[in-house]
């Protein structure tokens, strides 16, 4: 339906694919491993090329979503898929910052990212406009949930034919938030990871446009403007530290990625940010190795409720290692109960209600600063990456319930005083 760009057209500033070990390098196709290394491809641009091209200025006067930063980003249109992806909120947290002793806490809210309500958007956005670029008609992706969200929402927009394969587990709103769309949905008997190798196996043979596949290079760079728009929502400064959540790992080394390369082209001034990532204990081969000192992943089998962040075997996790160890951070993991209180912290102290991913992060948010491994004075970014509206079997029991009245001011003032005694009994359970 699209015709793919010619070579000689492709002005931008991305130049070549790299092998992320031995440095091979390959021509702009729609291709992620090395061939000789099995290593995973990464997108390199000109960076003088980028310096010449944009300033503050001229970003701020671009568009309010993320192709406010399309010198960053690896696509040739002049006009790429844009459904207001991006520029979310960075809000700086009073009553969750008091909580947990932090003099400077940002949350970036990605809950309310456009069109689904995860990160997800950003990546496939970037992913299904480089797809138009290379002439696919048809994309797919092998997804936890907001992946298949994202891309059937951004193919319907694009009017791209679009197949995507899911566990056959799934959050209903998860499944019902894909469906709306009209992609093909194949509900994989397995769990992710098994997704991934079907998928694999069919975009050899299918000829589609893979976004987290064989589009990887390209749609992995989209979670740099997680990077980027932190840095200019805090008035063009880098923070001290950010706590990310961690399934493959990519989201986290590209928020790295990001703020290196607006340092590198002089838009922020240099600063030693310090990453943290977050997973669930039930899916935790990043943090695992991280606590014992290994550069290797060990994969495991995925058993917890934070399942948009299920990966047994992350493709980027020796890299997001990497970026955590070399920055100063740390990985940890918790447990589905404390996810589920930090999913209950966030919403009741700074009325923002995100799925379990974001109760990962708060939850080890709150772990690293009881450990001190976060600094009171430190300027830390909590990233919130998914809606809670989308899981909400999670918290399902552990959540009050409505009191149900008659339509009479009697009933009514008898429920309001059943529940202040209510309220009064649990302070004092608190208390004893
Ligand atoms: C996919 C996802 C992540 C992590 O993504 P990776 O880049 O694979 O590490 C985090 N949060 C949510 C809500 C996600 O859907």
């Amino acid at each position: 339906m699209t015709q793919a760009i010619p070579a000689t057209k492709q002005t931008a500033t991305f130049t070549k694919l790299v092998s992320k070990e031995g440095g091979v390098e390959y021509d702009l196709k729609p291709i992620h491993v090395c061939e000789e290394t099995f290593a995973p491809l990464e997108v390199h641009y000109d960076y003088d090329a980028i310096r010449r091209q944009v300033s503050r200025e001229s970003i701020a006067a671009g568009p309010n979503s993320i192709w406010r930063y399309r010198a960053f980003l690896p696509v040739a249109s002049e006009n790429p898929i844009d459904v207001g992806t991006g520029m979310t909120p960075l809000l700086k947290s009073t009553r969750l910052a008091r909580r947990l002793g932090l003099k400077e806490l940002y949350i970036k809210n990605d809950a309310v990212n456009m069109p689904t309500l995860s990160f997800k958007d950003r990546v496939v956005s970037v992913a299904l406009t480089r797809a138009r670029e290379f002439g696919f008609s048809t994309v797919s992706c092998a997804s936890t949930g907001n992946l298949a969200n994202s891309t059937a929402a951004i193919a319907a927009h694009a009017g791209l034919d679009c197949c995507v394969f899911i566990p056959a587990d799934l959050e209903a709103g998860k499944v019902l938030g894909t469906l709306i769309y009209s992609p093909t949905v194949m509900a994989v008997k397995g769990n992710y990871d098994q997704v991934n190798r079907l998928c694999s196996e069919v975009a050899n043979t299918y000829g589609w446009g893979f976004v987290n596949i064989n589009l990887r290079p390209y749609y992995s760079e989209g979670s740099k403007t997680l990077g980027f728009e932190v840095a200019e929502q805090l008035g063009w400064k880098l923070p001290d530290h950010i706590v990310a959540p961690l399934a493959s790992g990519s989201l986290f080394t590209k928020i790295y990625k990001g703020f290196q390369e607006f340092v590198k082209v002089g838009l922020v001034a240099d600063k030693a940010v310090r990453c943290s990532g977050a997973q669930a204990e039930g899916c935790s081969p990043i943090a695992q190795a991280f606590k014992e000192g290994r550069d290797f992943i060990t994969p495991v089998k995925p058993q917890t409720i934070a399942k948009s962040i299920a990966i047994g075997n992350p493709a980027d996790g020796p890299y997001a290692l990497d970026v955590a160890r070399k920055t100063g951070g740390n990985i940890e993991s918790v447990n589905d109960a404390e996810i589920i209180s930090g999913i209950k912290l966030l919403a009741e102290t700074e009325g923002i209600f995100t799925e379990t991913a974001g109760g990962t992060t708060i939850a080890v948010l709150q772990k690293l600063v009881e450990q001190g491994k976060i600094d009171p004075d430190e300027t830390t970014v909590v990233y919130i990456t998914g809606n809670g509206l989308k899981t909400q079997e999670a918290v399902q029991g552990y959540i009050g319930e409505p009191l149900t009245i008659e339509p009479k001011l009697d009933s009514f003032e008898r429920a309001l005083e059943r529940s202040r005694t209510l309220d009064r009994l649990e302070w004092q359970q608190v208390l004893v």
